[in-house]
C-alpha cells in the first residue's frame, strides 16, 4: 500500500521512500545517448537518494576493468543494482553480479539510455519518461529476468560469460561489425547502411543445432538465440518470454531476411513510411523457432559471434544454457 507523500500533495510516496537504509549501487555508462545519461544525472540523483543510499560507479572504455570494479563494489553489500545505459551496459553489470560470488544476488533495476534497449522494453519500462523510470527503479514491484550463459572458443580462446539479451551467428553478427564503418550515420541509419552492405555479400552457414539434446543439421542465413522477447529495439519475437527459464532459437533461411530487416530499420530512421507491421510479419514468417534450456550450435566453418550486441570474434561452436535469474523492478 502506498501512502500520500506529505511533501508533494496528490503524489504517491514510493515504497522505498520509507526505507532510506536501502543500499543502491548505480552503474552508469556516462557516454550513453551522447552523454545524455551524465547530463541527466544531477536531476536523477536526488530522486534516487530520497529512496536509498546511493553509490555511483561509471563504466570505463575497458569492459574487463568495469566488470572487476563493479564486482568488487558488490562485495561491500548492496540491496539493489541500477544499470543506467544501453543493453551493453546491462551485459557488463549482469556479468559483474554473477561473477561476484555473492550468497544472495542483489535486486536489479534498469534506466535505459541506449539505442535498442531490448531488455528495458522487454521489462515493459516506460520509454523516455525519466520520472516514471526512476519511480520504477526504486519501486517495490519485482519481476523475473532470466540470465543465460554462453561458453565458446572465440578466436582460439575459451570464453564463458552470462548474457541477458541475445546471441547471434551469421547475418546479424556480421552487420554489427560492419556497422562500425558507419558510426557517423548513428543509430538506426548506421544499422541500415551496414545491413545494405552485408545483404549483398552475406552467405549462409551449414550448422548442427542441438536443443535439449535433439540434434539436426541445417543451412541457415542467420541464427539468433534470445533471452528476452524484444529484438533490434522493436521486433516482438513470437513465443518468447523473459521469465520462462527457456532460450528461444530462431533460424532464418531466406536471403530476403536482409532486405526485410533493412526496410524495417529504414522505417526506424524515419526516411520512408513503410508498413512496419507488414515487414515484421514477413520476417517472423520466414523462420523456424525452437525453445529449450540447453542450446548447442556447431558450425562447419568459423563465423562471427555477437553476444548482447557486442561482436566477440570468430567461433565454430557455442553452448548456451541458463545461469539463473535476477529479481528485477517492473512497472
Ligand atoms: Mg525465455
Amino acid at each position: 500500500l502506498r501512502r500520500e507523500d506529505p511533501r508533494f500533495p496528490g503524489r504517491r510516496k514510493g515504497p522505498l521512500a520509507e526505507n532510506a537504509g536501502v543500499r543502491l549501487l548505480v552503474v552508469m555508462n556516462p557516454s550513453s545517448h551522447d552523454f545524455e545519461a551524465r547530463r541527466r544525472w544531477p536531476r536523477l540523483e536526488p530522486r534516487l537518494a530520497r529512496a536509498a543510499s546511493v553509490t555511483l560507479l561509471e563504466t570505463e572504455p575497458d569492459d574487463a576493468r568495469t566488470i572487476a570494479r563493479v564486482r568488487e563494489e558488490l562485495t561491500r553489500g548492496h540491496d539493489r543494482v541500477l544499470a543506467i545505459g544501453g543493453d551493453g551496459t546491462l551485459h557488463l553489470v549482469v556479468n559483474a553480479i554473477f561473477g561476484a560470488g555473492l550468497a544472495t544476488l542483489p535486486e536489479f533495476a534498469v534506466i535505459p539510455f541506449g539505442t535498442a534497449n531490448n531488455v528495458a522494453k522487454s521489462l515493459g519500462l516506460p520509454p523516455r519518461d525519466l520520472r516514471k523510470l526512476t519511480a520504477v527503479a526504486v519501486g517495490s514491484r519485482l519481476g523475473r529476468l532470466d540470465v543465460a550463459r554462453i561458453k565458446a572458443v572465440i578466436d582460439g580462446k575459451p570464453e564463458e560469460r552470462v548474457w541477458v539479451n541475445c546471441v547471434g551467428l551469421g547475418m546479424d553478427a556480421d552487420v554489427l561489425v560492419t556497422r562500425g564503418n558507419y558510426r557517423d550515420l548513428g543509430g538506426y541509419l548506421g544499422y541500415a547502411a551496414a545491413l545494405a552492405e552485408r545483404s549483398m555479400i552475406q552467405r549462409s552457414m551449414d550448422l548442427e543445432l542441438s536443443v535439449d539434446g535433439k540434434t539436426f543439421a541445417t543451412r541457415v542465413y542467420n541464427l539468433i538465440v534470445n533471452n528476452v522477447p524484444i529484438y533490434v529495439g522493436a521486433m516482438q519475437m513470437p513465443g518468447s518470454h523473459r521469465d520462462d527459464g527457456l532460450l528461444d532459437v530462431y533460424l532464418f533461411d531466406r536471403l530476403e531476411y536482409g532486405s526485410k530487416v533493412l526496410s524495417f530499420a529504414i522505417k526506424h530512421a524515419d526516411i520512408l513510411k513503410l508498413g512496419v507491421s507488414e515487414a515484421l510479419d514477413q520476417i517472423t514468417e520466414n523462420q523456424r523457432t525452437f525453445q529449450g534450456k540447453v542450446v548447442r550450435v556447431r558450425l562447419a566453418e568459423p563465423r562471427r559471434l555477437q553476444v548482447d550486441g557486442e561482436a566477440l570474434g570468430e567461433t565454430s561452436e557455442i553452448l548456451c544454457d541458463m545461469a539463473g535469474h535476477l529479481r528485477v523492478t517492473v512497472p
